[in-house]
């Protein structure tokens, strides 16, 4: 008997009053896999990721994580089952250091059932994490208010929020943008090691030529609904895709 896939998403919709935001999305997701979902502005990616990790409700269609049916669960409840997603939109806690932001995932139920009860220094725990995305642990970065770090910093505390959950399953929500070249280049690394380490992810990006190399598959979407699976090559080379890159550019 074949195993399910980890992530299974049927016919997704939402609309908002009139607007189809996502329109019928169906895509699978095997472990170990990087999917990344592109496509221009407004076409329902961030949608996307909200209706699988619960923050909106869906209007029609089906996900499901190992075979459960998620569809419309509370946030909290799909962390719990280990789906963890970083806002495009950074929302730290400003006024605490951002060592203390990390305290918010390590004190989760997720977390707390995964150590057996036995947390050990979570403040420890805390620096490490943030070691692992690129704070320098001599720099006393992490010490530091987020309010006062530039953005690039502001990702990487995302998405050790995000590590710090232990999830099987990682939804990066443009996580490079705003960051400059470097930036991302000391990042892609990060991605890298998380995937050998048997983590899946889905990566909703604009930079395209640091996704296509990460990226183990692509999909596109335009307008809510799903325009072109594949390969980086095999994707790009769809018209419906070239048509809809050009339509959206400004
Ligand atoms: P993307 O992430 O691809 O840029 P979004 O998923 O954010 O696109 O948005 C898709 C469409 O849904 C857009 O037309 C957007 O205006 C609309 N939309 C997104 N969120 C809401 C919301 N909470 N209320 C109303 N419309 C929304
Ligand atoms: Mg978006």
């Amino acid at each position: 008997m074949s195993e399910a896939p980890l992530l299974s998403v049927r016919d997704l919709s939402k609309a908002f009053g009139g607007v189809q935001a996502v329109n019928r999305v169906s895509f699978e997701l095997n472990k170990g896999d990087l999917l990344g979902i592109i496509g221009p502005n407004g076409s329902g990616k961030t949608t996307t990721v909200n209706l699988i990790t619960g923050f909106v409700k869906a209007t029609g269609g089906r996900v499901l994580f190992k075979g459960q049916d998620i569809t419309s669960w509370a946030p909290y409840k799909i962390v719990r089952l280990g789906i963890a997603r970083t806002f495009q939109m950074v929302k730290p806690f400003y006024q605490l250091p951002a060592f203390k932001n990390m305290i918010i995932p390590l004190y989760s139920p997720r977390v707390k059932a995964l150590a057996g009860g036995k947390y050990g220094d979570r403040n420890a725990v805390a620096l490490d994490l943030l070691e692992e995305v690129g704070f320098e642990r001599d720099a006393q970065v992490a010490y530091k208010v987020a309010s006062v770090l530039p953005q690039g910093y502001l990702k990487r505390l995302e998405l050790a929020k995000a590590i710090a959950l232990q999830p099987e399953l990682m939804i990066l929500d443009e996580l490079f943008s705003g960051l400059s070249l470097a930036e991302v280049a000391s990042i892609v690394p990060i991605i890298e090691k998380l995937l050998l380490e048997g983590k899946t992810i889905i990566m909703i990006e604009h930079r395209l030529k640091e996704l296509f190399r990460i990226a183990s598959r692509l999909m596109v979407l335009n307008y809510g609904r799903k325009i072109a699976e594949g390969s980086a090559k095999e994707v790009m080379e769809s018209d419906e895709v070239k048509k809809a890159y050009l339509g959206s550019e400004e």
